[in-house]
């Protein structure tokens, strides 16, 4: 399928990519997961990629129903395992791009194990987080990305629990693309999106996400508009960050591309096996 020209306005990229008649969608008014579906396709509509090349994997939750809006091959995983059907179609057919959408509960917690060792592996999928710090669809539980002290469903005095870092996390276990955005910084959300979709590896972008319905009312956070307001005010861009001491910085999350390197990528690698295989298989016929 031939390139289109980027779309002009949100209206025509509704209309190329949305099941329009699927709308309105089940997100509370408010949720910041919608703007970050839009922003997504924005990147994947400015790179003129081809849809009927890629494979979209959604997991379980409010995050998890991202798919059912697009009009993209799209496959409704298990909880916590978008990341292993992302893999299975990444080795399957390296030449697909493959994106798996999830939550910070659906990814982190069930699916922590797959997280980890896809980032290990530097296989070549693009895995947006939505981090609400929530399980929003099963009524506001705290999940692993719930600060120590917050509110929830399941902690009412208090979550006891320390949360992770996902970038970090990320990072740590060999990521070659970590990045942090938010809802409200969309435009930077964007070209975050853009440099994922483009990198040949493992590509992890963490969205911090506000849910007023649950993390927002249980912490007295206020409205969705309160919650942008503290996206904005308690982050900080990773390279205003290095020009800052530890005292300066205090508790701001950095956003950005955190990390961005280059490692042999697993499906390609992975098919060099599988041609020696078959050539000493042929060499014995
Ligand atoms: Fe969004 Fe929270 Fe509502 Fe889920 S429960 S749709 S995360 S606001």
């Amino acid at each position: 399928m031939a390139a289109l020209a980027p779309a002009a306005n949100m209206a025509e990229l509704l209309q190329r990519y949305f099941l329009i008649e699927r709308l309105p969608t089940l997100w509370c008014p408010g949720c910041g997961i919608g703007t970050g579906a839009a922003a997504f396709m924005r990147a994947f509509d400015r790179l003129g990629l081809d849809r009927d090349k890629t494979v979209m994997v959604n997991g379980i939750g409010c995050s998890g129903r991202v798919g059912a809006y697009l009009d993209f091959d799209v496959i409704k995983g298990t909880h916590g395992r978008s990341l292993a059907f992302a893999t299975g179609i990444k080795v399957w057919r390296p030449e697909l791009k493959v994106v798996a959408i999830m939550g910070d509960g659906d990814s982190a917690a069930i699916g922590g194990n797959h997280l980890i060792h896809a980032a290990r592996r530097n296989i070549g999928i693009v895995a947006v987080v939505f981090n609400n710090r929530t399980y929003g669809m099963t009524g506001g539980q705290y999940s692993p990305t719930t600060g120590a002290g917050d509110a929830a469903s399941t902690a009412p005095f208090g979550n006891i629990e320390q949360p992770f870092d996902l970038c970090k996390v990320v990072a740590a276990a060999g990521g070659t693309f970590v990045a942090r955005g938010t809802i409200y910084h969309v435009r930077q959300l964007t070209t975050i999106f853009e440099h994922a979709l483009q990198h040949k590896g493992f590509a992890f972008v963490e969205v911090i996400s506000q849910c007023p319905m649950y993390y927002g009312r249980y912490n007295k956070q206020g409205g969705a508009a309160e919650m942008l307001r503290w996206q904005r005010d308690h982050t900080i861009n990773v390279k205003a960050a290095a020009k800052l001491g530890a005292q300066e910085l205090g508790d701001r999350m950095l956003i950005g591309e955190l990390v961005n390197e280059q490692r042999p990528e697993y499906a390609e690698e992975y098919m060099k096996i599988v041609t020696q295989a078959q050539a000493r298989q042929g060499g014995q016929g």
